[in-house]
């Protein structure tokens, strides 16, 4: 794995910087990955190489939508830590929170990150939908991420809360997302967001392609937003 992690950074032009650590721990995190997955429902991706690209470069590639040096993340449905811990190991001055509702993998990711020895990782347990009330977390973040957890009108309204106004939202999707984000462009607005860039990039050595939406927080959300998920699932907004 360690090899391909390498190569497919510096096909994206990340290698400078990036140092020899990042894809050693890279490494590392994928066997972890690979390991556990036989214990606890982690992952459907198994296999070593595809672990490499699917998830580490897959996640990798954030980094050309956006500066994180020295800034603060939270990982909406992290699972098994991505992109957060990817992001975190590439970024060593991010500090980074990663949100689960399952405790679980929550306890891995808190043996991993140990392991690897990272710090300014803090792993929280609960509903995003209900800690995006709380003061503590509410518009405290430079960016909010999340890869494979909602369609994009209720991700929105579950990620958008923490963004500080000026921050960013970065929602991971595949490239066939545009009836999604059409429907979804009212739900952003109402949430205080705009959309700013996609950014479309293929996974080195795959004909994966995917997208990343960047949508920037320009106005506080209402206080009203998030509403309950039975809400958010019964009346889209
Ligand atoms: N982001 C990871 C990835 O790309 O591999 C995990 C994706 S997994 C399919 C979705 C994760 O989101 C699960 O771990 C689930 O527990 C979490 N999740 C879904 N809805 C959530 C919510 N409302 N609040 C917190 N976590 C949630």
């Amino acid at each position: 794995m360690r090899a391909l992690i390498s190569q497919g950074l510096t096909e994206f032009g990340l290698s400078g910087r990036i140092s020899h650590r990042a894809a050693e721990e890279l490494d590392l995190y994928g066997l972890r990955l690979i390991e556990k997955n036989q214990v606890m429902n982690l992952t459907a991706i198994t296999e070593p190489e595809q672990v490499a690209r699917l998830h580490m470069l897959d996640c990798a590639a954030l980094l050309r939508c956006a500066d994180f040096e020295g800034k603060a993340l939270i990982d909406v449905g992290t699972g098994a830590g991505f992109p957060g811990v990817v992001l975190k190991i590439l970024v060593p001055s991010l500090r980074v929170t990663l949100l689960d509702s399952l405790n679980k993998r929550l306890d891995w990711l808190q043996e991993l990150c140990q392991e690897l020895q990272l710090t300014g990782v803090e792993t929280v347990h609960g509903r995003a939908e209900e800690l995006g009330r709380e003061e503590s977390f509410r518009e405290r973040f430079d960016f909010a991420t999340a890869r494979a957890v909602a369609e994009l009108r209720t991700l929105a309204e579950l990620c958008l809360p923490y963004v500080k106004v000026g921050g960013l939202f970065l929602a991971m999707k595949s490239t066939d997302c545009g009836p999604e984000v059409r429907a979804a462009e009212k739900a952003i607005r109402l949430l205080g967001g705009s959309v700013e860039d996609t950014v479309d990039y293929t996974i080195p050595h795959t004909d994966v392609t995917h997208r990343v939406l960047v949508i920037r927080k320009v106005s506080p959300t209402p206080a009203k937003y998030p509403r309950r998920f039975a809400q958010i699932k019964k009346q889209p907004l």
